[in-house]
């Protein structure tokens, strides 16, 4: 029998090639979408809906958290001493509340396909993420099939974003800053 995991998406895009691995190492997935961070609520609406369309095309079900809490949001990341870290742990605790919730005994998230990611910290958030509760967080380094996504989700025609989420990560994308997060 296949193992189930929980599978939070930031995006249609590095779904892809996160999706691809996971099935073929026999997992039966889930998909999460869970993602306040992305500013501003246009470009929220054009990642979500591209998962959306993707999803079904590719027999993924996925659960769909549309919250947009933009101010808490705001508020979360200027008081955090290290954004990324705050946000990445945002997200990985929902996944594992829902996982648990599920009884899917797994998580992970298609963060760990992006080379731009920082890994460590991404490994802190969903180790932390899962301690109190009865779930793992799977952490798998899916940077060698980043090309492999950008192959698939040219493919399948999707939108593919050009900076990480926040607005702070919208101008240091244009600034050429490096984020709290960046590898
Ligand atoms: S740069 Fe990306 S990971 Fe960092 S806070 Fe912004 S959306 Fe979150």
């Amino acid at each position: 029998m296949n193992k189930k995991i929980l599978l939070h998406m930031c995006c249609a895009p590095c779904a892809t090639a996160v999706l691809e691995n996971l099935r073929a190492d026999g997992y039966e997935v889930t998909g999460y979408f869970y993602n306040p961070s992305i500013h501003p609520w246009k470009e929220f609406k054009r990642r979500l809906d591209a998962v959306k369309e993707w999803a079904p095309a590719v027999d993924l079900p996925v659960i769909y958290n549309e919250e947009y809490p933009l101010e808490e949001n705001i508020k979360m990341l200027l008081d955090s001493e290290n954004r990324c870290l705050s946000c990445f742990t945002d997200r990985m605790k929902r996944t594992a509340e829902l996982a648990s919730e599920m009884g899917i005994e797994l998580f992970t998230s298609t963060l760990s396909v992006s080379p731009y990611q920082n890994h460590r910290l991404l490994i802190e958030a969903g180790e932390s993420a899962a301690e109190s509760l009865d779930v793992q967080y799977l952490y798998r380094d899916f940077r060698d099939s980043y090309r492999r996504s950008i192959e698939l989700s040219r493919g399948a025609g999707l939108y593919r974003q050009p900076y990480c989420g926040c607005v702070f990560s919208e101008r240091d994308r244009y600034l050429k800053v490096k984020s709290p997060g960046e590898a």
